[in-house]
């Protein structure tokens, strides 16, 4: 590489404008970035819910969180409502808070489960802060001095304009067009250059590969094999569509589950977005469609697209000169809205990797080992969602009942069962509460508890359940209204 290694990104969506903003926020004076984008194309205009996580990226790149809300018309987002998904007229909440307290010999749900024998009568939800103020449409960013853990709801297209018009001001060159020609050194098969539909023709040290779903630079000019989930994962086919909002916004997204498929509902302050996940092997478009707009709660805006994909992932996500981020990189479906955060930290990894010495190898199997393992964790969760369910109401379900799933998830899921031990994430993002709300909420309890819970008498047991529970309410009662929070912090500053 040149002294000042030039990274060329094609794709303006959101994985290609977070990429610009946090190289050149980071380490603008030591790169020189460009960005091609077609507006003729777009952007595949969904992706608006996030997890906490994006708030330590944010953090990272010094987003003022007030500016970027009220740009992106964004809302606080305390967890997933999971409606129909264990049984049908069955919900839970997957929150971000952490449930009760637990110790080095086990976690809090095994106090709960003794409690529960002693004559307790409430449900493992009454020790969260974050699931008790969803639940209530309550927010604010501390209750008390207690932080409150959150991630948010943001408009798409808004969010990656916010980010271009931060990257160029620092520095990053856009240029509009189409990519042509994908151009490969014939020495090493690396990207040499890209041709543009306006005669133009970009040169690079490194590419990386934002064109979504096609991976224009990975898949078609690099050929990189994909591996496919979808024995897993059977979902090949969205339809998303924006309606009005006619109720207040709710701190949390909501995935409800239908026989054909699973519906999101994530609530901007400006309007609220929808769309159905479903299987062309077990559904329509046609039935999809209806389902959707039978299910919508507020006049359309937008006539319902159709978004078609496959899960699984990039072999290689970085090979040769060529890193590809976000759609091109692979894709799980949004059930935990997961893609952005992957998003993010493919880019820290990236910033960490960087070859400063121009050889590409050693940096390429390191971030690609790292990628694997963080995506199978992710893959694991969501099959969870799938699996552990009593629905038999569709070829669908029955599909997903009877499924083989991968060894990793079916140990987690056994253990549990017989112990109730939560087996630690592997990468740490899922922490041991989601796991433990998601497989409780899905129907899976544990058949025994650890004995920890016994070493406690059953009075002192109960009374620390009472003060917990009591904190949390107080918490939760503390808290003002979720829109009435946001109408004073963050009003939201766009018009689409
Ligand atoms: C149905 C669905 C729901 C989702 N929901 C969530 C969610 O709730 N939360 C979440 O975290 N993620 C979600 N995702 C994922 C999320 O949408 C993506 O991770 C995110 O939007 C990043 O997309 P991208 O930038 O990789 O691709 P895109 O948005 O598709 O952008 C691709 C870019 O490449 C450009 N391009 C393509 N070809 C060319 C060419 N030849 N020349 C020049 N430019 C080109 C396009 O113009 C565009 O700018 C969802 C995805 C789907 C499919």
């Amino acid at each position: 590489m040149t002294k000042k290694p030039k990274v060329v990104i094609v794709g303006g969506g959101t994985a290609g404008w977070l990429t610009a903003y946090a190289l050149v926020k980071r380490m603008g004076p030591v790169l020189d970035i460009t960005l091609v984008e077609s507006d003729q194309i777009g952007t595949v205009g969904v992706g608006e819910a996030t997890i906490p996580t994006m708030r330590s990226f944010h953090g990272l790149l010094e987003i003022d969180e007030r500016e970027f809300m009220a740009a992106t018309s964004a809302t606080f987002k305390l967890g997933i409502y999971f409606d129909n998904w264990g049984a049908q007229n069955d919900s839970y909440l997957h929150s971000f808070g952490v449930i009760g307290q637990g110790n080095w010999l086990t976690e809090f749900h095994t106090y709960w489960m003794q409690a529960v024998k002693h004559g307790y009568q409430g449900d493992l939800g009454d020790f969260c802060l974050e699931l008790r103020a969803a639940e209530a449409g309550k927010f604010a960013l501390k209750a008390g001095n207690t932080p409150v853990n959150y991630a948010y709801h943001l408009d798409a297209t808004a969010y990656a304009r916010y980010l271009r018009n931060k990257s160029e001001s620092l520095g990053v060159k856009r240029i509009e067009g189409k990519v042509t020609q994908v151009n490969l050194n014939p020495n090493n098969g690396y990207i040499s250059s890209v041709d543009m539909d306006n005669g133009r023709n970009i040169c690079g040290d490194m590419f990386v590969d934002c064109s979504g779903f096609r991976g224009l630079l990975i898949n078609e000019a690099l050929g990189v094999e994909y591996e496919d989930w979808s024995h897993w994962l059977a979902a090949d086919s969205a339809q998303a569509v924006q309606t009005e909002s006619t109720v207040l916004p709710p701190p949390y997204t909501k995935a409800i589950a239908h026989p054909i498929g699973w519906q999101w509902r994530i609530p901007l302050q400006h309007r609220t977005g929808n769309g159905i996940v479903y299987s062309s092997h077990h559904a329509s478009d046609e039935q999809a469609t209806n389902t959707l707009v039978q299910h919508l709660q507020g006049p359309m805006l937008t006539e319902p697209r159709q978004i078609r994909f496959t899960t699984g992932r990039r072999k290689q996500p970085w090979y040769k000169n060529c890193l590809s981020i976000g759609l091109s990189s692979g894709f799980l479906e949004p059930l935990e809205s997961t893609s952005i955060h992957l998003i993010t930290t493919s880019i820290v990894r990236l910033m960490r990797l960087l070859p400063f010495d121009g050889q590409m190898e050693l940096s390429a199997a390191s971030y690609n080992e790292e990628t694997i393992r963080e995506l199978e964790a992710i893959r694991d969760f969501i099959i969870l969602h799938y699996k552990q369910t009593a629905r038999n109401d569709s070829s669908m379900w029955n599909f997903y009942r009877e499924m083989d799933v991968p060894d990793s998830l079916r140990h987690r899921m056994e253990i549990f069962k017989a112990n109730g031990y939560v087996t630690p994430d592997a990468v740490n993002l899922f922490r041991v509460d989601s796991w433990l709300q998601v497989m409780m909420g899905q129907g899976l309890l544990p058949q025994h508890a650890h004995g920890a819970a016994d070493l406690m008498p059953p009075q002192a047991l109960l009374q620390q359940m009472q003060q917990i529970k009591t904190f949390v309410k107080k918490g939760v009662d503390s808290l003002p209204p979720h829109h009435e929070f946001i109408k004073q912090y963050c009003p939201a500053k766009i018009a689409s």
